[in-house]
Protein backbone atom coordinates (compact mmCIF):
# COMPACT_ATOMS: atom_id res chain seq x y z
CA UNK A 1 0.00 0.00 0.00
CA UNK A 2 1.54 3.44 -1.34
CA UNK A 3 0.27 6.81 0.24
CA UNK A 4 -0.19 7.53 -3.24
CA UNK A 5 0.08 6.51 -7.19
CA UNK A 6 0.40 9.05 -9.29
CA UNK A 7 -0.24 7.86 -13.31
CA UNK A 8 1.88 10.25 -15.76
CA UNK A 9 5.62 11.52 -14.64
CA UNK A 10 5.35 14.55 -17.11
CA UNK A 11 5.11 18.13 -15.88
CA UNK A 12 1.61 17.58 -13.86
CA UNK A 13 2.48 14.03 -12.23
CA UNK A 14 5.97 15.18 -11.23
CA UNK A 15 5.12 18.58 -10.16
CA UNK A 16 2.57 16.54 -7.41
CA UNK A 17 4.86 13.82 -6.56
CA UNK A 18 7.62 16.99 -5.54
CA UNK A 19 4.84 17.72 -2.89
CA UNK A 20 4.89 14.80 -1.54
CA UNK A 21 8.34 14.46 -0.95
CA UNK A 22 9.19 12.28 1.94
CA UNK A 23 5.75 9.76 1.45
CA UNK A 24 5.58 6.72 -0.08
CA UNK A 25 4.75 7.41 -3.57
CA UNK A 26 5.28 5.54 -6.70
CA UNK A 27 4.91 7.33 -9.98
CA UNK A 28 3.64 5.28 -12.85
CA UNK A 29 4.63 5.64 -16.85
CA UNK A 30 4.48 3.87 -20.12
CA UNK A 31 7.44 5.76 -21.32
CA UNK A 32 10.65 6.40 -19.58
CA UNK A 33 10.81 9.29 -16.71
CA UNK A 34 11.86 12.40 -19.87
CA UNK A 35 11.01 9.95 -22.78
CA UNK A 36 7.90 11.37 -23.69
CA UNK A 37 8.35 14.71 -25.04
CA UNK A 38 4.89 15.52 -27.15
CA UNK A 39 5.20 19.66 -26.69
CA UNK A 40 7.65 22.60 -27.85
CA UNK A 41 8.48 22.84 -23.90
CA UNK A 42 7.85 27.23 -24.99
CA UNK A 43 6.66 28.70 -21.45
CA UNK A 44 6.90 32.01 -19.35
CA UNK A 45 10.66 32.02 -17.94
CA UNK A 46 9.48 32.86 -14.16
CA UNK A 47 7.73 29.75 -14.26
CA UNK A 48 11.23 27.69 -14.06
CA UNK A 49 12.56 29.72 -11.75
CA UNK A 50 9.62 29.60 -9.74
CA UNK A 51 10.17 25.96 -9.39
CA UNK A 52 14.36 25.85 -9.30
CA UNK A 53 14.54 24.82 -12.63
CA UNK A 54 16.43 27.28 -14.86
CA UNK A 55 19.01 24.73 -15.46
CA UNK A 56 16.96 23.16 -17.75
CA UNK A 57 16.08 26.80 -20.12
CA UNK A 58 17.68 26.28 -23.41
CA UNK A 59 16.73 30.11 -24.58
CA UNK A 60 15.12 33.06 -23.38
CA UNK A 61 12.82 34.21 -25.23
CA UNK A 62 11.76 38.68 -25.03
CA UNK A 63 8.14 38.08 -26.48
CA UNK A 64 5.50 36.70 -29.22
CA UNK A 65 5.46 37.52 -33.21
CA UNK A 66 2.40 36.76 -34.81
CA UNK A 67 2.68 36.14 -38.15
CA UNK A 68 -0.54 36.43 -40.26
CA UNK A 69 -1.12 36.29 -43.88
CA UNK A 70 0.24 39.53 -44.59
CA UNK A 71 2.23 40.43 -41.84
CA UNK A 72 4.02 39.84 -38.78
CA UNK A 73 3.23 41.62 -35.30
CA UNK A 74 5.29 41.53 -32.88
CA UNK A 75 4.35 41.54 -29.24
CA UNK A 76 7.34 42.50 -27.08
CA UNK A 77 6.54 41.41 -23.50
CA UNK A 78 6.89 42.49 -19.98
CA UNK A 79 8.24 39.48 -18.62
CA UNK A 80 10.86 36.99 -20.64
CA UNK A 81 9.50 33.67 -21.93
CA UNK A 82 11.50 30.47 -22.55
CA UNK A 83 12.26 27.18 -24.37
CA UNK A 84 13.44 24.49 -22.51
CA UNK A 85 15.36 20.69 -22.35
CA UNK A 86 12.16 18.37 -21.89
CA UNK A 87 14.11 15.59 -20.30
CA UNK A 88 16.63 17.38 -18.04
CA UNK A 89 13.50 19.19 -16.48
CA UNK A 90 11.78 15.98 -15.75
CA UNK A 91 15.00 14.26 -14.53
CA UNK A 92 15.39 17.28 -12.26
CA UNK A 93 11.65 16.96 -11.00
CA UNK A 94 12.15 13.38 -10.39
CA UNK A 95 15.88 13.28 -8.51
CA UNK A 96 14.04 15.65 -6.09
CA UNK A 97 10.47 14.04 -5.56
CA UNK A 98 12.41 10.56 -4.31
CA UNK A 99 9.21 8.71 -5.49
CA UNK A 100 9.49 5.00 -6.23
CA UNK A 101 9.16 4.81 -10.15
CA UNK A 102 7.48 1.77 -12.53
CA UNK A 103 7.46 1.68 -16.11
CA UNK A 104 4.23 0.35 -17.01
CA UNK A 105 0.91 0.94 -18.78
CA UNK A 106 -1.99 1.74 -16.72
CA UNK A 107 -5.39 -0.05 -17.76
CA UNK A 108 -7.57 1.61 -15.44
CA UNK A 109 -8.33 2.04 -11.42
CA UNK A 110 -11.24 0.05 -8.81
CA UNK A 111 -11.33 1.66 -5.59
CA UNK A 112 -7.43 2.37 -4.13
CA UNK A 113 -6.26 -0.47 -7.18
CA UNK A 114 -4.69 0.30 -10.11
CA UNK A 115 -4.31 -2.48 -12.69
CA UNK A 116 -1.07 -1.88 -14.93
CA UNK A 117 0.12 -4.39 -17.14
CA UNK A 118 2.70 -5.47 -14.64
CA UNK A 119 0.39 -6.10 -12.09
CA UNK A 120 -2.21 -4.02 -9.54
CA UNK A 121 -0.83 -1.55 -7.00
CA UNK A 122 -2.73 -0.02 -4.51
CA UNK A 123 -2.74 3.81 -2.42
CA UNK A 124 -4.67 5.69 -0.09
CA UNK A 125 -4.90 8.34 -2.74
CA UNK A 126 -4.37 8.05 -6.39
CA UNK A 127 -3.57 10.77 -8.68
CA UNK A 128 -4.20 10.76 -12.42
CA UNK A 129 -1.90 12.85 -14.49
CA UNK A 130 -1.93 10.79 -17.63
CA UNK A 131 -2.39 13.28 -20.71
CA UNK A 132 -5.36 14.07 -22.20
CA UNK A 133 -6.32 10.16 -22.55
CA UNK A 134 -7.17 10.06 -18.50
CA UNK A 135 -6.70 6.62 -18.41
CA UNK A 136 -7.52 6.07 -14.35
CA UNK A 137 -10.95 8.81 -14.98
CA UNK A 138 -11.92 7.31 -18.12
CA UNK A 139 -12.24 3.93 -16.73
CA UNK A 140 -14.28 5.19 -13.55
CA UNK A 141 -16.49 7.38 -16.03
CA UNK A 142 -16.68 6.20 -19.81
CA UNK A 143 -17.01 9.37 -21.05
CA UNK A 144 -14.87 11.84 -19.50
CA UNK A 145 -12.61 12.22 -21.88
CA UNK A 146 -14.54 14.22 -24.98
CA UNK A 147 -13.40 13.33 -28.08
CA UNK A 148 -13.15 17.08 -29.45
CA UNK A 149 -9.54 17.93 -29.28
CA UNK A 150 -6.79 19.88 -30.98
CA UNK A 151 -4.10 17.97 -32.61
CA UNK A 152 -0.38 18.99 -33.20
CA UNK A 153 2.70 17.70 -34.08
CA UNK A 154 6.49 19.00 -34.69
CA UNK A 155 10.29 18.33 -35.61
CA UNK A 156 13.32 19.80 -33.56
CA UNK A 157 16.10 20.36 -36.01
CA UNK A 158 19.13 22.80 -36.50
CA UNK A 159 18.46 25.97 -38.21
CA UNK A 160 20.19 27.01 -41.50
CA UNK A 161 23.40 28.63 -41.01
CA UNK A 162 22.02 31.56 -42.60
CA UNK A 163 18.92 31.92 -40.64
CA UNK A 164 18.55 35.20 -38.64
CA UNK A 165 18.73 34.59 -34.60
CA UNK A 166 15.58 35.53 -33.08
CA UNK A 167 14.84 35.82 -29.57
CA UNK A 168 10.93 35.63 -29.91
CA UNK A 169 8.37 32.81 -29.82
CA UNK A 170 7.14 32.75 -33.51
CA UNK A 171 2.81 32.16 -34.43
CA UNK A 172 1.85 31.71 -37.93
CA UNK A 173 -1.94 32.09 -38.39
CA UNK A 174 -2.53 31.76 -41.32
CA UNK A 175 -5.07 30.11 -43.96
CA UNK A 176 -2.49 29.59 -46.92
CA UNK A 177 -1.05 27.02 -44.04
CA UNK A 178 -3.85 25.71 -42.07
CA UNK A 179 -7.33 26.38 -42.32
CA UNK A 180 -8.31 26.10 -38.74
CA UNK A 181 -5.06 26.17 -36.68
CA UNK A 182 -1.89 27.68 -36.38
CA UNK A 183 2.08 27.23 -37.01
CA UNK A 184 5.02 27.75 -34.22
CA UNK A 185 8.37 28.08 -34.98
CA UNK A 186 10.28 28.65 -31.50
CA UNK A 187 14.10 29.06 -31.04
CA UNK A 188 15.95 26.83 -28.78
CA UNK A 189 19.72 27.87 -28.31
CA UNK A 190 21.21 25.76 -31.06
CA UNK A 191 17.96 23.92 -32.15
CA UNK A 192 14.59 25.25 -32.81
CA UNK A 193 11.15 23.55 -32.76
CA UNK A 194 9.19 23.79 -35.96
CA UNK A 195 5.27 22.14 -35.34
CA UNK A 196 1.38 22.75 -36.83
CA UNK A 197 -1.51 22.19 -34.84
CA UNK A 198 -4.86 21.56 -35.68
CA UNK A 199 -8.09 22.98 -34.12
CA UNK A 200 -10.30 20.53 -35.40
CA UNK A 201 -8.47 17.64 -34.49
CA UNK A 202 -7.57 16.50 -37.60
CA UNK A 203 -4.12 14.53 -37.56
CA UNK A 204 -2.93 14.10 -40.75
CA UNK A 205 -0.24 17.08 -40.39
CA UNK A 206 2.49 16.18 -41.82
CA UNK A 207 2.15 16.82 -45.35
CA UNK A 208 1.30 20.30 -43.84
CA UNK A 209 4.53 20.24 -41.29
CA UNK A 210 6.69 19.53 -44.01
CA UNK A 211 5.65 22.35 -46.33
CA UNK A 212 6.10 24.72 -43.39
CA UNK A 213 9.57 23.65 -42.34
CA UNK A 214 10.63 24.30 -46.14
CA UNK A 215 9.12 27.37 -45.35
CA UNK A 216 12.13 28.01 -43.12
CA UNK A 217 14.78 26.00 -45.17
CA UNK A 218 14.86 23.17 -43.68
CA UNK A 219 12.92 19.08 -43.79
CA UNK A 220 11.46 17.15 -40.70
CA UNK A 221 13.99 15.23 -38.31
CA UNK A 222 11.74 13.29 -36.75
CA UNK A 223 8.20 14.21 -35.09
CA UNK A 224 6.29 14.22 -31.93
CA UNK A 225 3.42 14.93 -30.94
CA UNK A 226 -0.49 14.25 -30.06
CA UNK A 227 -4.23 15.45 -28.82
CA UNK A 228 -4.08 18.83 -26.47
CA UNK A 229 -7.35 19.70 -24.83
CA UNK A 230 -9.25 22.88 -25.85
CA UNK A 231 -11.49 22.88 -22.31
CA UNK A 232 -11.15 22.46 -18.82
CA UNK A 233 -12.61 19.16 -17.85
CA UNK A 234 -13.84 17.60 -13.93
CA UNK A 235 -10.44 17.79 -11.84
CA UNK A 236 -12.14 14.60 -9.74
CA UNK A 237 -13.59 11.59 -11.29
CA UNK A 238 -14.64 9.35 -8.17
CA UNK A 239 -12.05 9.04 -5.78
CA UNK A 240 -9.42 10.07 -7.80
CA UNK A 241 -7.61 13.70 -8.30
CA UNK A 242 -6.93 14.59 -11.84
CA UNK A 243 -4.60 16.69 -12.87
CA UNK A 244 -2.97 18.44 -16.29
CA UNK A 245 -4.02 17.55 -19.47
CA UNK A 246 -6.41 14.83 -17.87
CA UNK A 247 -8.42 17.63 -16.70
CA UNK A 248 -7.76 19.69 -19.55
CA UNK A 249 -6.10 22.39 -18.19
CA UNK A 250 -4.67 23.38 -21.23
CA UNK A 251 -5.66 27.00 -22.78
CA UNK A 252 -7.34 26.76 -26.20
CA UNK A 253 -5.79 28.83 -28.64
CA UNK A 254 -2.33 28.74 -27.53
CA UNK A 255 -2.21 25.32 -26.72
CA UNK A 256 -0.23 26.17 -23.43
CA UNK A 257 -0.64 23.52 -20.73
CA UNK A 258 3.01 23.18 -19.26
CA UNK A 259 2.42 26.18 -16.79
CA UNK A 260 -1.04 24.99 -15.84
CA UNK A 261 0.12 21.57 -15.23
CA UNK A 262 2.86 22.59 -12.97
CA UNK A 263 0.76 24.91 -11.42
CA UNK A 264 -2.31 22.89 -10.72
CA UNK A 265 -0.38 19.83 -10.17
CA UNK A 266 1.18 21.46 -6.93
CA UNK A 267 -1.95 22.84 -5.57
CA UNK A 268 -3.14 19.32 -6.15
CA UNK A 269 -0.12 17.95 -4.73
CA UNK A 270 -0.69 20.12 -1.52
CA UNK A 271 -3.72 19.44 -0.80
CA UNK A 272 -2.89 15.30 -1.22
CA UNK A 273 -0.32 16.10 1.67
CA UNK A 274 -2.88 17.12 3.56
CA UNK A 275 -5.07 14.54 3.28
CA UNK A 276 -2.01 11.87 3.81
CA UNK A 277 -1.14 13.50 7.36
CA UNK A 278 -5.12 13.94 8.71
CA UNK A 279 -5.61 17.44 7.95
CA UNK A 280 -8.36 16.64 5.54
CA UNK A 281 -10.55 13.83 4.36
CA UNK A 282 -10.17 12.22 1.13
CA UNK A 283 -13.61 13.83 0.55
CA UNK A 284 -12.42 17.19 1.89
CA UNK A 285 -9.67 17.42 0.02
CA UNK A 286 -11.27 16.73 -3.45
CA UNK A 287 -13.89 19.27 -2.46
CA UNK A 288 -11.21 21.59 -1.75
CA UNK A 289 -9.68 20.71 -5.03
CA UNK A 290 -12.55 21.28 -6.95
CA UNK A 291 -13.17 24.62 -5.42
CA UNK A 292 -9.19 25.60 -6.20
CA UNK A 293 -9.80 24.85 -9.70
CA UNK A 294 -13.39 26.18 -10.19
CA UNK A 295 -11.78 29.87 -8.84
CA UNK A 296 -9.79 29.27 -11.83
CA UNK A 297 -11.74 28.66 -14.63
CA UNK A 298 -12.52 31.56 -16.28
CA UNK A 299 -9.30 31.87 -18.17
CA UNK A 300 -10.14 28.72 -19.59
CA UNK A 301 -13.21 29.48 -20.91
CA UNK A 302 -12.43 32.16 -22.79
CA UNK A 303 -9.60 30.61 -24.20
CA UNK A 304 -12.17 27.72 -25.14
CA UNK A 305 -14.26 30.94 -26.56
CA UNK A 306 -11.91 32.72 -28.33
CA UNK A 307 -10.56 29.78 -30.49
CA UNK A 308 -14.24 28.96 -31.52
CA UNK A 309 -14.76 32.53 -32.43
CA UNK A 310 -11.17 33.56 -34.07
CA UNK A 311 -10.54 31.18 -36.88
CA UNK A 312 -14.32 31.83 -38.56
CA UNK A 313 -13.04 36.13 -38.36
CA UNK A 314 -11.33 36.86 -41.80
CA UNK A 315 -7.42 37.47 -41.28
CA UNK A 316 -7.95 41.32 -42.01
CA UNK A 317 -10.03 41.48 -38.65
CA UNK A 318 -7.39 39.41 -36.87
CA UNK A 319 -4.77 41.88 -38.01
CA UNK A 320 -7.04 44.64 -36.72
CA UNK A 321 -7.48 42.86 -33.54
CA UNK A 322 -3.79 41.71 -33.12
CA UNK A 323 -2.68 45.18 -33.40
CA UNK A 324 -4.96 46.98 -30.90
CA UNK A 325 -3.79 44.37 -28.32
CA UNK A 326 -0.81 45.02 -28.97
CA UNK A 327 -0.45 48.62 -28.51
CA UNK A 328 1.92 49.99 -25.73
CA UNK A 329 -0.78 50.76 -23.03
CA UNK A 330 -3.13 47.76 -23.54
CA UNK A 331 -0.01 44.66 -24.76
CA UNK A 332 1.28 44.77 -21.12
CA UNK A 333 -2.51 44.67 -19.22
CA UNK A 334 -3.13 41.78 -20.94
CA UNK A 335 0.01 39.89 -21.14
CA UNK A 336 -0.24 39.95 -17.33
CA UNK A 337 -3.98 38.60 -17.23
CA UNK A 338 -2.56 36.07 -19.52
CA UNK A 339 0.28 35.25 -16.53
CA UNK A 340 -1.96 35.71 -13.55
CA UNK A 341 -3.69 32.60 -14.27
CA UNK A 342 -0.47 31.04 -12.18
CA UNK A 343 1.10 33.99 -10.92
CA UNK A 344 -0.91 34.24 -7.87
CA UNK A 345 -1.17 31.88 -4.94
CA UNK A 346 -2.29 31.76 -1.63
CA UNK A 347 -2.77 35.43 -1.52
CA UNK A 348 1.00 36.27 -3.11
CA UNK A 349 2.09 37.21 -6.87
CA UNK A 350 4.96 36.08 -7.84
CA UNK A 351 7.48 38.53 -8.41
CA UNK A 352 9.70 39.52 -11.71
CA UNK A 353 12.44 36.85 -10.56
CA UNK A 354 10.08 34.26 -10.32
CA UNK A 355 9.74 34.45 -6.37
CA UNK A 356 6.80 34.73 -4.23
C1 LIG B 1 2.81 19.48 -30.52
C2 LIG B 1 2.52 20.11 -29.18
C3 LIG B 1 3.26 21.21 -28.77
C4 LIG B 1 3.00 21.81 -27.53
N1 LIG B 1 3.76 22.88 -27.15
C5 LIG B 1 3.55 23.45 -25.92
C6 LIG B 1 4.36 24.53 -25.49
O1 LIG B 1 5.31 24.95 -26.15
N2 LIG B 1 4.07 25.09 -24.28
C7 LIG B 1 3.06 24.63 -23.48
O2 LIG B 1 2.85 25.19 -22.39
N3 LIG B 1 2.28 23.59 -23.87
C8 LIG B 1 2.52 22.98 -25.06
N4 LIG B 1 1.75 21.90 -25.44
C9 LIG B 1 0.77 21.35 -24.49
C10 LIG B 1 1.54 20.53 -23.42
O3 LIG B 1 2.42 19.64 -24.03
C11 LIG B 1 0.58 19.76 -22.51
O4 LIG B 1 -0.42 20.62 -22.06
C12 LIG B 1 1.38 19.19 -21.33
O5 LIG B 1 2.30 18.23 -21.78
C13 LIG B 1 0.43 18.56 -20.30
O6 LIG B 1 1.21 17.96 -19.29
P1 LIG B 1 0.65 16.70 -18.49
O7 LIG B 1 1.70 16.35 -17.49
O8 LIG B 1 -0.73 16.97 -18.03
O9 LIG B 1 0.50 15.54 -19.59
P2 LIG B 1 1.55 14.89 -20.56
O10 LIG B 1 2.75 15.75 -20.70
O11 LIG B 1 0.79 14.51 -21.78
O12 LIG B 1 2.01 13.57 -19.77
C14 LIG B 1 1.17 12.45 -19.61
C15 LIG B 1 2.04 11.28 -19.21
O13 LIG B 1 1.19 10.16 -18.96
C16 LIG B 1 1.76 9.01 -19.55
N5 LIG B 1 0.67 8.06 -19.87
C17 LIG B 1 -0.35 8.23 -20.73
N6 LIG B 1 -1.13 7.14 -20.76
C18 LIG B 1 -0.55 6.25 -19.90
C19 LIG B 1 -0.88 4.91 -19.49
N7 LIG B 1 -1.94 4.26 -19.98
N8 LIG B 1 -0.08 4.30 -18.60
C20 LIG B 1 1.02 4.92 -18.10
N9 LIG B 1 1.37 6.19 -18.45
C21 LIG B 1 0.59 6.83 -19.32
C22 LIG B 1 2.46 9.52 -20.80
O14 LIG B 1 3.49 8.63 -21.22
C23 LIG B 1 3.00 10.86 -20.31
O15 LIG B 1 4.31 10.77 -19.80
C24 LIG B 1 1.98 21.28 -26.68
C25 LIG B 1 1.26 20.16 -27.09
C26 LIG B 1 1.52 19.56 -28.31
C27 LIG B 1 0.75 18.35 -28.73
Amino acid sequence: MYDAIIVGASFAGLAIANQLRGRRVLLIDRKPIGAGQTSACGTIWQVLRYWDLAEAVLQVHDGLVLHTARRAIEFPSPYPWCTFDYRRLCEILFQRSGADFLQAAVQGADGKTVHTNRGDFSARCLVDASGWRAVLATSLLPDFAPDDMNFGIETIVSPPEDAPASTMLHFWYAPTLLQDGLGWVFPRGETVSIGVGAYDGATHLSDTLTRFAARHAVSPDGLHGTYFPKALRAPTAGDVFVVGDAAGMCLALTGEGIRPALFFGEACGRIVRRVLTGELTLDAGLNEYEAFVRERRVLFRLFTALQSLLPRLPVSWINAIALVVRHDRLRPWVLDRYWDLTRTWDGKTMDPDGKM
